[in-house]
């Protein structure tokens, strides 16, 4: 049996309708790995996140190229004072606000994001994600005047949900957009490729498989890759720095910075950035922590029979 830990740990703001966040750490050979699928997820979803904890516990992961990555603070759909704020407190190049967000206009947008440029600087980068918020012709407009407000935007992440959406309108705007909730699946990726539907892919390393995976599908679809979490703990955010790490060419700030979305997390030195940037390194687990944010028993029980049942093609 392997070391195995499940583990539960608040959120600062609910997240996907959730206030915690669980999973499993599991210790092999290469060290720990996570395995967090999200709680609706049936067990097929669940396999590749599986895969993506074995290969960091029982492999480990290619040779890096770089030692840092840089990342983007993520401004929430605040008001303007907050989101100047978040930005001037992150120390981050690079900033992801949200936009598109539903009950609020696109002039919240608008101040959202000139206060974000005032408070980067003219030499950051302001990128926006809307969550697949708008549609097409919604999009055209929201995009063009955003666009204006940040002084230029790095791209759109997700203007619209659909693939076939995304790749319309993606000929109507001069802005690059990124493809995230259109990639989720391994096949995925490929499917935004053949449309031509982004510019810039995102690619998160459990749903998609692990480490090895991304870089076989970055290099098949031929895409600059933007790495970004599922909001792990400072194990599974390792992963995807690995990733990043390991990229032949990294072109934008990872959206990696998400352990500080946590309350606690279960690492001696959690993966938090400096300067903008997250250094390299696979953290030590912290046994008191490990203690602390160890799940109540139904939820653990709950945790090792869905890993027992997404295993089962596999011995553990
Ligand atoms: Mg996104």
């Amino acid at each position: 049996m392997r070391d195995l830990h499940v583990f539960s740990i608040p959120l600062r703001t609910r997240f996907r309708g959730i206030t915690v966040r669980e999973g499993v750490l599991l210790r092999g050979p290469a060290g720990w790995g996570e395995f967090s699928p999200f709680l609706e997820y049936d067990d097929a979803t669940s396999r590749p996140w599986l895969a993506c904890a074995r290969e960091s516990a029982d492999e480990g992961w290619p040779e890096p190229v770089r030692d840092l990555v840089p990342v983007n603070v993520t401004v929430p759909a605040t008001d303007p004072e907050r989101a100047h704020a978040v930005v001037a407190a992150g120390g981050c190049r690079t900033a992801k606000v949200k936009v598109a967000e539903r009950g609020q206009t696109l002039a919240d947008d608008v101040a959202r994001v000139e206060a974000v440029r005032d408070a980067l600087g003219p030499d950051g980068l302001v990128r926006v994600d809307a969550n697949g918020g708008w549609d097409v012709d919604e999009a055209v407009r929201a995009i063009a005047a955003i666009d204006r407000a940040a002084g230029g935007l790095e791209y759109v992440e997700q203007p619209v949900m659909a693939v076939e959406d995304l790749a319309l309108l993606r000929r109507r705007v001069d802005v690059p957009v990124a493809a995230d909730e259109s990639i989720r699946r391994a096949e995925d990726p490929y499917r935004v490729r053949d449309l031509e539907a982004a510019d810039i892919a995102v690619l998160k390393v459990q749903p998609l498989g692990g480490v090895r995976a991304c870089l076989r599908i970055a290099e098949d679809i031929g895409l600059p890759v933007v790495v970004s979490s599922a909001i792990e703990s400072s194990v599974g955010i390792a992963a995807g720095v690995a990733l990043a790490a390991a990229l032949p060419e990294l072109h934008h700030a990872c959206g990696l910075a998400t352990v500080q979305m946590l309350t606690d997390d279960v690492a001696v030195e959690p993966m938090l950035p400096v300067d903008g940037m997250l250094r390299v390194a696979r953290p030590d687990v912290d046994d008191e922590a490990l203690a602390r944010l160890a799940a109540p028993a139904d939820r653990a029980d709950h945790w090792r029979a869905r890993l027992a049942s997404v295993g089962q093609d596999r011995p553990t």
